[in-house]
């Protein structure tokens, strides 16, 4: 279908106090999906389904026609738009805010769930036009017939594929059997799962669609990663942050309790960060965002599930602690950065055995990622240097009366040169930084060097004979230890015993945990098998069966790891007794307390 196309808002047919409003917030092009979706929309009567993600400025694309389109002479619900979380409730509301400042008696709602019903009751009594809402809330509403949808003549659903995710699919269809007087549905959409084809099949006559191409939509977010071993995730992530002092972002975890982990870690060392998970109450979630919105805080470190919705337009970058195993969580990550025309990076931190998963995500999202080497120490600190220095330039001395203290301070610094003084105050603020990373190695790990370093090769006296083939042996593995396939390398399955690779870090457990086992009647022999897997180096036997001990097992320095001397490191234990100096890895604080590079800065 032929879709008209503009160049400029000015002669899209939107109301004139839209189009005012947006000029004040300095729109001056639509982007590709408000050149598509506007002129429809505007309409008044037509289905549309638009796959577009966040950041693409999709809620100009349906809330300036739907602002245009409703009347403001009538106190009546005409416009419900239906997102999936409080947050893009919130932020869709205010900008209804910024687009209908200049229309006169025009009214709007946020009702969502968290927050007083009563008040949002009072609210939608005084009179709207347009209800803002989350599922859930909504329902509630109308049950307590607080709300009626019969006057309602466009509903928009926004984020449809988050919607029916969060389980929202019957409260969907209970909505919109309500909105009798539907003459339009607006959907809006990342993706477009099954699931939101059947909404837009049953509940829509029609729709024109229109999708906007994401490589269009990202080209200003650029994609590199990473690549550490697995115990080096943490101290790369630290190392990135350092190395980037105005990174204003969002850090990526898998589940809660990697993000609580990693919080805690950072906070420990100083770092202005905060954890955004689905375990903290909606206040505390609110208190979070609100001091990252303000920049009191320059990093959130959040599960997928408590990011959605969140909308900052500055973010700068985005980390991928662990890459997801969708490409659509990929996307919906990286498109958290580059908004509202602005470059941003997205980082993942992959170690080796993630590679096929970002080649996959590469392929599908058709974005080359680029391969950057994790900073060295010195590198790190050049960069805080500069930029304290650049700070020191900078600093405004042209309020306070710093002049009624300049005699006193000329006194104080009398015996001092200009240089002593400069060098002073470098070391005030970098001397903690500077010791912290002067022994800092090299953390980068090709794909050769992160398999060589990372593995301890073991003998098993199980082999074919004794019934198994090589899945089976590898389910037998992982029962009799608890571990996961992920920690471990390659099996050999030979005929009366077997080699496995394990994860050093895992290698001494893993040995204790066929302590006394037998197989068929058969005490299991499990043992290094002398030659390490690639890298050289001995093994503490005796320190690796220790499993509470304050292990100082050493793995030997073999290879990979750079300047990094492994038995500085804790090996197997767990139980935050280490070795002190760990500069990396440092799992449990069993390291120098409060370590952290340069406090409260990045
Ligand atoms: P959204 O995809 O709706 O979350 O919008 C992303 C950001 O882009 C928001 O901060 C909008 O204020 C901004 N934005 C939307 N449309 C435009 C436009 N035509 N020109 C400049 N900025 C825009």
């Amino acid at each position: 279908m032929h879709l008209f196309m503009t160049e400029t808002f000015q002669d899209m047919g939107l109301s004139q106090p839209v189009f005012d409003a947006i000029s004040d917030l300095g729109y001056i092009n639509p982007t590709p999906i408000q050149q598509q979706a506007i002129p429809v929309l505007l309409k008044g009567t037509k289905d549309f389904v638009g796959l577009a993600q966040t950041g693409t400025g999709k809620t100009a694309a349906f809330g300036l026609p739907l602002l245009s389109l409703i009347d403001t002479s009538i106190k009546l619900v005409q416009g419900l738009v239906i997102c999936p979380t409080r947050e893009l409730c919130i932020q869709i509301d205010k900008d209804f805010d910024d687009y209908g400042k200049y229309m006169e008696d025009f009214h709007h709602v946020a009702v969502y769930g968290g927050s007083s019903i009563d008040n949002q009751i009072r609210q939608i009594k005084k009179g709207v036009q347009i209800v803002v809402a989350t599922p859930g809330r909504l329902i509630d509403l109308i049950e307590r017939k607080a709300i009626k949808l019969d006057s309602v003549t466009h509903v928009v659903l926004d984020e449809a594929d988050e919607m029916l995710n969060m389980g929202f699919k019957e409260d969907i269809d209970h909505i919109l059997s309500h909105a009798t007087a539907r003459q339009a549905a607006w959907l809006f959409s990342a993706t477009m799962p099954k699931a939101v084809k059947r909404i837009s099949e049953t509940f829509m006559n029609n729709p024109v669609e229109v999708k906007v191409n994401s490589e269009l939509t990202a080209k200003n977010i650029k994609h590199v990663y990473y690549q550490c071993q697995s115990h080096h995730k943490y101290e790369t992530l630290k190392r990135l942050i350092d190395v980037n002092p105005g990174m204003y972002g969002i850090v990526f975890t898998r589940t809660r309790a990697e993000a609580q982990d990693i919080t805690e870690k950072l906070l420990k060392e100083g770092y202005e960060i905060d954890a955004l998970h689905g375990d903290l109450s909606q206040q505390q979630r609110d208190k979070v965002m609100s001091r990252f919105r303000d920049k009191t805080i320059k990093l959130l470190i959040a599960t997928d599930v408590a990011a959605r919705g969140i909308d900052v337009d500055s973010i700068t970058h985005v980390i991928n602690y662990a890459l997801p195993d969708e490409t659509e969580i990929y996307t919906h990550r990286s498109g958290r950065t580059a908004r509202a025309g602005k470059s941003g990076v997205c980082i993942s931190i992959l170690h080796t055995r993630e590679m096929g998963k970002l080649r996959d995500i590469e392929f599908m999202t058709k974005s080359k990622f680029e391969k950057l080497d994790i900073p060295s120490g010195r590198e790190v600190c050049e960069k805080q240097f500069f930029s304290f220095i650049e700070k020191l330039k900078k600093s405004d001395i042209s309020h306070g009366d710093y002049e009624n203290y300049l005699p006193y301070l000329n006194e104080q610094f009398a015996d001092m040169s200009k240089d002593e003084v400069i060098q002073r105050v470098a070391s005030l603020e970098f001397n903690r930084f500077l010791e912290y990373y002067e022994k800092a190695g090299d953390l980068n790990s090709s794909d050769n060097r992160g398999r060589q370093g990372n593995y301890s090769r073991l003998f098993i006296s199980l082999g074919e004979k004794d019934g198994f083939y090589k899945a089976a042996f590898l389910e037998f593995l992982l029962d009799t230890t608890g571990h996961t396939k992920a920690q471990l390398g390659k099996i050999e399955l030979m005929d009366a015993y077997s080699f496995v690779e394990v994860d050093n870090n895992i290698a001494t457990e893993f040995i204790a945990a066929f302590s006394g086992k037998k197989f068929r009647g058969r005490e299991i022999k499990i043992e290094l098998s002398g030659e390490r897997s690639g890298g050289g180096g001995g093994f503490d036997r005796g320190g690796n069966r220790n499993r509470s001990g304050g292990g100082r097992g050493s793995y030997g320095g073999g290879g990979g790891g750079g300047t990094y001397n492994r038995s500085e490191r804790r090996s197997s234990d767990r139980s935050g007794a280490g070795s002190g100096r760990s500069y990396g890895g440092d799992r449990d604080g069993g390291g120098r307390k409060d370590s952290g590079p340069y406090k409260k800065k990045y």
